[in-house]
């Protein structure tokens, strides 16, 4: 069977994708149709964890699929409840609400800061500031919340209520939210999509000071840069700064379609029956297979993940053909004297999987990937960056 002719034909062409069709995985090592191998850079867009088919995650997915793979949100499930106790002890929020994708956490961090507002200050107060340069999904909501002008194109009308401040300058984002009296700001703590742009410490703690003086609502949004990937188990837990309201997907999952969005004090009581929900969020499947990595991602665990991130650094910094590296933890952009797509196919070529970001080559390898593995692929990545 031609994977590729059927696909072009039939499945929509949202996505320029490489001429690999990948059939099997184990931990950081890939097969595709050919039975090539390779080693995974990439986690399937920081979804793998733990790596390709996780035997600890798959035990906990399999069980639960022959016990009950679905119940709806009319009924109680273990899975999702202990989910949510475990994201709440962990991070010190009070409610989680589950979506399937980032996108979907991301729609109900938007509502729950909108009706926190209007609950408490009327219709007035609906803007939500969020930084250019961001990435927040692909939802129509999701799309007027991205900074990003390119993603506004030929889809419009969107939503009102959501203006762009420098990522640079606190002082922008105070203003834009004193000018359009804002009810949030939504920020990522590394601009993933956008180029791998970590925040600085001082920006990112100025706006927070500003937003809890000023009852502003602070909304991390954590689908990329959470759940380990940048070294703590949250990114903003190395900010210093206590969010009102987490928004994470990819990794949760381990490899299975689920969003989260994490409310704290002020938001976690306004939800009520009726005001949002979804029927897939929370399925028992899902949940299980993300209590088996959220439980894990543990301080041994977040050790590996910065030894790991600085030998990469170190390896990249300065080699020939790089003009610079940058990013947290195991999300790291590279920006080379080549374009990153000529790079990412020969890397391919090579049997490495490597993504992009923009114009950087971005790796967002396992938060567990084998150091003997690692070194190989870094071996074939500076040689190709170096052609
Ligand atoms: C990927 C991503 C999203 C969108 O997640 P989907 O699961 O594709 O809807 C939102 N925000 C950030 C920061 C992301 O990286």
């Amino acid at each position: 069977m031609d994977i590729k002719a059927i696909d072009n034909e039939y499945v929509a062409h949202t996505y320029a994708r490489f001429p690999v069709a990948f059939v099997g995985g184990q931990g950081s090592a890939l097969t595709d149709d050919a039975g090539r191998e390779y080693i995974d850079l990439g986690t399937g867009i920081a979804v793998n964890v733990f790596g390709a088919a996780d035997p600890i995650w798959q035990e906990a997915v399999t069980r639960q699929i022959a016990a009950l793979p679905h119940a709806s949100n009319l009924y109680y499930t273990e899975p999702c409840a202990k989910l949510a106790q475990l994201l709440c002890e962990r991070t010190g929020m009070k409610k989680v609400f589950f979506g399937n994708s980032g996108a979907e956490a991301n729609e109900c961090a938007i509502k729950a800061a909108r009706l926190w507002s209007f609950t408490h200050y009327g219709e007035s107060r609906k803007t939500i500031v969020t930084l250019k340069n961001s990435f927040h999904g692909r939802t129509i909501a999701t799309l007027a919340a991205t900074g990003q002008d390119v993603f506004h194109e030929k889809f419009g009308p969107f939503p009102e209520g959501f203006v762009y401040a420098d990522p640079t300058d606190a002082q922008d984002v105070i203003r834009l939210i004193e000018e359009n009296n804002a009810c949030a700001v939504m920020m990522e703590m590394v601009q993933g999509e956008g180029g791998v742009y970590p925040l600085t410490k001082e920006f990112v703690q100025t706006v927070a000071d500003y937003a809890a003086a000023h009852d502003v609502l602070l909304i991390v949004d954590e689908v990329q840069t959470g759940n380990g990937r940048c070294g703590s188990l949250y990114a903003y837990m190395d900010y210093g700064i206590t969010p009102d309201i987490v928004s994470t997907a990819k990794g949760i999952g381990g490899g299975l379609p689920l969003g989260a969005c994490m409310l704290g004090e002020k938001t976690a009581d306004l939800y009520v029956p009726g005001t949002h929900g979804s029927t897939f969020g929370g399925n028992p499947v899902a949940c299980a297979g993300a209590y088996s990595i959220l439980s894990r991602i543990d301080d041994a665990l977040l050790a590996g993940v910065k030894e790991r991130a600085d030998y990469i650094f170190a390896e990249l910094s300065g080699a020939k053909g790089v003009k610079s590296v940058s990013g947290k933890g195991l999300m790291i952009g590279i920006e080379c004297e080549k374009p990153a797509r000529e790079v990412i196919d020969a890397c391919l070529k090579k049997g490495v999987v490597v993504l992009s970001a923009k114009t950087k080559v971005r790796l967002l390898p396992a938060l567990n990937i084998p150091m003997d593995q690692l070194k190989k692929a870094i071996a074939v990545l500076k040689e190709v960056i170096a052609e």
